[in-house]
């Protein structure tokens, strides 16, 4: 497949066996075919014990394969590890409604990460604050002799800012240290520039340094995507109308808002985890983002063209990488990341933001028409016959059986176990 010709639209690809489908995605990416059989491998036990303490083995994820995306003009195959079934199947989908109008279109800010140095027991906040302030360029310089390779890189300490906060102690002042981290997630090269900059700071300011780590919540390094869902495979007027009412509680109500941003969440975690990235990180800064003003909202919003289409566009912090972490020595997140052609986390983020945008349409377009049940029921019924003991093809025979009469559980499973032996 010449790059010209490479496209990421497939329809049956779930019709497929694996091995047609690795094939393609082989041919996609141009791998090789010791890298096409990296997805029927396991991470090795001896790679497993130098990440972690205490490893035992390994725990496996299905990894799927999203279809149909196109995000900034370039066609993606994006690889998704979960658990959840119905994810990979709505996320193509969804891809499939911005395909028609040029797919996603995304922005990204610089990757700035954000370190805190938390200072206790200071006499003069105000006048410490100043002291700091007229040492930065001192600062920096300790900061960035920490990691010659990022500043190299281009990356580095940039600049440093104070904020005083009251507190049930008193008064502290919290420095932040912000840092391009250029292709990294970065948490590693901010705490060490942090902690290397501690004593400087007791010392400029008479006080203790008591934190010194990065904030998960990555505020200066934001992504956002953009597509537009074409209003006649939607269905027409009716259904994008529905869309929106059913959006709309999203953006008022807490309670629905944290719902509505797990299905954004699924498919970037799902991303995040296949490409070796620290999912917890991005967890955690997308709902503080979704806080950021004062009450947890939606990290999405929709609204309806001219043309009486639907657009979406998602908002968050994307602290990804692909050098450095598990990206960087798990066999099967640099297969994902090569799959994925990145060149930089930049693109990684973008992905990811495209990703989560679409997943949201899937979730709030299901969720307007036919609900969220249909879709699920399938692979669910699946997962329901395997657990009441079903092998083989009893599996597929068990599972249509209760799709087919709506009644989709444990102990009607069990039954029919029993009526097909
Ligand atoms: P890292 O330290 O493994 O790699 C980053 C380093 O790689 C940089 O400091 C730089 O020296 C070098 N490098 C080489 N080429 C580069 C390039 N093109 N761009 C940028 N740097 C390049 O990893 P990290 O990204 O600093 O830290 C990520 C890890 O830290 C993750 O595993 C994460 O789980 C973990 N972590 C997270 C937190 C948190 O989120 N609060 C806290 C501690 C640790």
């Amino acid at each position: 497949m010449s790059s010209k010709e490479k496209s990421s639209q497939v329809s049956g690809f779930y019709k497929l066996s694996i091995e047609k489908r690795i094939e393609f995605v082989q041919q996609f990416a141009s791998l090789s075919k010791e890298e096409a059989q990296v997805f029927s491998s396991s991470l090795d036990v001896e790679t497993a014990d130098r990440m972690i303490e205490n490893a035992l083995g390994t725990f496996e994820l299905p990894l799927g394969i999203a279809v149909n995306f196109i995000i900034n003009g370039k066609e993606y195959l994006i690889p998704m590890a979960t658990e959840e079934s119905s994810v990979v199947a709505a996320a193509s989908n969804a891809a499939k409604f911005a395909r028609i109008h040029g797919g996603f279109a995304t922005e990204c800010s610089d990757p700035l990460m954000i370190g805190q140095m938390q200072l206790l027991r200071v006499n003069d906040v105000a006048t410490a604050a100043q002291t700091i302030m007229n040492h930065k360029k001192q600062l920096l310089q300790l900061a960035n002799a920490q990691d010659k390779i990022l500043v190299t890189l281009g990356g580095g300490a940039k600049d440093i800012e104070v904020r005083i906060l009251d507190s049930p102690l008193g008064k502290m002042i919290v420095a932040h240290l912000i840092v391009d981290v250029r292709d990294a997630m970065g948490a590693n090269a901010v705490n060490t520039m942090c902690e290397a900059l501690a004593p400087m700071l007791e010392e400029l300011t008479g006080g203790k340094i008591r934190l010194k780590i990065l904030s998960n919540l990555a505020d200066r390094r934001i992504v956002k995507a953009k597509a537009v869902f074409d209003n006649k495979k939607m269905g027409g007027d009716q259904v994008v109308d529905a869309f929106l009412e059913s959006y709309t509680l999203a953006s008022i109500d807490p309670y629905r808002a944290a719902t509505h941003n797990k299905g954004i969440m699924n498919g970037i975690d799902s991303l995040i985890i296949a490409t070796g990235n620290d999912f917890r990180a991005i967890e955690a800064g997308a709902h503080a983002y979704a806080a950021r003003n004062g009450h947890y909202t939606s990290l999405t919003n929709y609204h309806k063209d001219k043309e009486g289409n639907l657009v979406g566009e998602i908002e968050l912090p994307m602290a990804v990488g692909i050098v450095g972490g598990a990206s960087s020595i798990h066999p099967k997140a640099k297969l994902c990341q090569k799959i994925l052609g990145l060149t930089t986390a930049k693109e990684l983020g973008e992905i990811a933001a495209s990703l989560g945008l679409a997943q949201n349409f899937a979730a709030v377009f299901a969720l307007s028409t036919v609900g969220i049940q249909k879709g699920h029921m399938s692979l669910h019924a699946k997962n329901i016959a395997i657990m009441a003991g079903a092998t083989g093809e009893l599996i597929d025979k068990i599972a249509d059986n209760m799709v087919e009469e709506g009644n989709v559980k444990l102990d009607r499973a069990k039954e029919l176990i029993s009526s097909f032996k």
